[in-house]
C-alpha cells in the first residue's frame, strides 16, 4: 500500500496554492497537507490551517505574527521570515515541498528543501530560471524528484512519462502559448495597451504578473528556460506555437517524427494533482474533455518581431550563468512599471533589452552570485524605467 504524500505548501494563498489544496482535499487518502506558508494573508492561510490540520504554520510578514496566532488553534507552530521558510521546506514529516511563491523568495527554501532530500513540486519560474544549474545538479546529488506544476512542463512531463533527458529520442520540446489578449492586435497599437487590457487573459485566471507576462509573451519566454533545465534539453530544440484555446498544454516531437500531445482542460488543478500522485493516475473530480464542443482547436507561428520576449529568453538561455535572472529581473521591475502607469507596453521589453544589455554576464554557480545579478538588474532596470516615465 502507498503511504499519503505529505506535501508542505509554501505560498499556500496564492493561485496555485489555492488549486493545491483543492486536489489535496479531493484525495484525501492520498494526500496530507502537513505544513503551510503565506506572505501575508492571515485569515486565509488561518483558515487553510484549520482545514488541513496542519501542525507548521509560516507567516512570511513577521508583523502578521500575533495576529495569526490568535487565529490558529492552540499547539500549532508558528514561524516567520525567510528563515521560517526554509525551516518549513525542510521538515522532518514531509516528502515534498511545493513552491509557488511569486519572486526570489523562493528560491533558497527550494535548494534547501532539496538538500534535505524533499521531492521538489516547482510552480515558482525563478527557481528554475534563475538556479536551474544548482538546482537540477543538487536534485540529482540528491536523488530527489523534481515535479513541474508549470502547465506546459507538466504536460512534457506526462508525454515523457517522468523521465528526464532522453536526448536522444526527443527531438524538440513544442510549447504552446495562448498568444495573450494582444495576439491579433497590429503592432502599431501595442504601445497605447494599458494595464486593464493587459490583465484580462482570454483563457486562463491567474495572479496579476503572469498575466502581464503571458500578454508580453515574456511568460513563455522564462518557461523555454525553465524547460531547458527541467529536461535538460538545449534552447535551439525548444519551440513555441501559438495555440489560442489552451487545450493542448504542451509537445514532445520525437526522433522517429512522432509527436505527443498532453489536452485537458485550463485548471491547474490537472498538474498539481499529476505532479502530487505521479507516477501514477488517480481519480479526483476533474472533469475530462467533451471533444464535440471543442469547436476547434488552432496553431500559429508566434510573431517574435512584434512581442520580442521569445528572442531575448533564447538570448538568456543560450548565454546562461547570471543572464536569465538579468532577463527575469529586469522583466518584473517593467512589468510594476507598466502596472503604475510609468511604462508602456513595448516598454517592458526595451527595458529587458536594455538591462541584458548592459550586463557582464557571471558564471551562476552560487546562489549568492545570482542573487547578486538580480538585485543589480532590479537597480538597472529601474533607472531605465525612471527615464521612461519623465518622457511619458
Ligand atoms: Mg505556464
Amino acid at each position: 500500500m502507498n503511504r499519503k504524500r505529505r506535501v508542505v505548501l509554501l505560498g499556500s494563498t496564492g493561485s496555485i496554492g489555492t488549486s493545491a489544496m483543492k486536489v489535496a482535499h479531493d484525495l484525501p487518502d492520498e494526500i496530507e497537507i502537513v505544513a503551510l506558508a503565506a506572505h501575508r494573508n492571515v485569515e486565509k492561510l488561518a483558515e487553510q490551517a484549520r482545514q488541513t490540520g496542519a501542525r507548521h504554520v509560516a507567516i512570511y510578514d513577521p508583523s502578521k505574527e500575533s495576529e495569526l496566532r490568535a487565529l490558529l488553534p492552540k499547539g500549532t507552530r508558528i514561524l516567520t521570515g525567510p528563515h521560517g521558510l526554509t525551516e518549513i521546506a525542510t521538515l522532518a514529516d514531509a516528502d515534498t515541498v511545493l513552491v509557488s511563491i511569486v519572486g526570489t523568495a523562493g528560491l533558497h527554501p527550494a535548494l534547501a528543501a532539496i538538500q534535505a532530500g524533499k521531492d521538489l513540486a516547482v510552480a515558482s519560474k525563478e527557481i528554475l530560471v534563475m538556479a536551474g544549474e544548482i538546482i537540477t545538479a543538487a536534485a540529482e546529488k540528491h536523488a530527489v524528484d523534481i515535479l513541474p506544476i508549470d502547465s506546459e512542463h507538466n504536460a512534457i512531463f506526462q508525454c515523457l512519462d517522468g523521465h528526464r533527458g532522453g536526448e536522444n529520442e526527443i527531438s524538440r520540446l513544442i510549447l504552446t502559448a495562448s498568444g495573450g489578449p494582444f495576439r491579433q492586435l497590429p503592432a502599431a497599437d501595442l504601445e497605447n495597451v494599458t494595464p486593464a487590457q493587459a490583465l484580462n487573459h482570454p483563457t486562463w485566471d491567474m495572479g496579476p504578473k503572469i498575466t502581464i507576462d503571458s500578454a508580453t509573451l515574456f511568460n513563455k519566454g522564462l518557461e523555454m528556460i525553465e524547460a531547458r533545465w527541467l529536461f535538460g534539453i538545449g534552447m535551439d530544440r525548444i519551440d513555441v506555437v501559438v495555440h489560442p484555446q489552451s487545450i493542448v498544454h504542451s509537445m514532445v516531437e520525437f526522433t522517429d517524427g512522432s509527436t505527443l500531445a498532453q489536452l485537458s482542460r485550463t485548471d491547474m488543478c490537472f498538474p498539481i494533482q499529476y505532479a502530487l500522485t505521479w507516477p501514477r493516475r488517480l481519480k479526483g473530480s476533474l472533469q475530462p474533455l467533451d471533444f464535440p464542443t471543442l469547436a476547434k482547436l488552432e496553431f500559429e507561428a508566434p510573431r517574435t518581431r512584434d512581442f520580442p520576449a521569445l528572442d531575448l529568453a533564447r538570448r538568456a538561455g543560450l548565454a546562461g550563468g547570471t543572464l536569465p535572472s538579468v532577463f527575469n529581473a529586469a522583466n518584473e521591475i517593467a512589468v510594476d512599471a507598466f502596472r503604475a502607469g510609468n511604462l508602456s507596453f513595448p516598454g517592458i521589453w526595451q527595458c529587458v533589452a536594455h538591462t541584458m544589455d548592459a550586463h557582464q554576464i557571471q558564471p551562476s554557480s552560487t546562489l549568492e552570485s545570482i542573487v547578486t545579478a538580480d538585485h543589480w538588474a532590479r537597480q538597472q532596470a529601474a533607472g531605465f524605467c525612471r527615464t521612461a516615465a519623465a518622457s511619458i
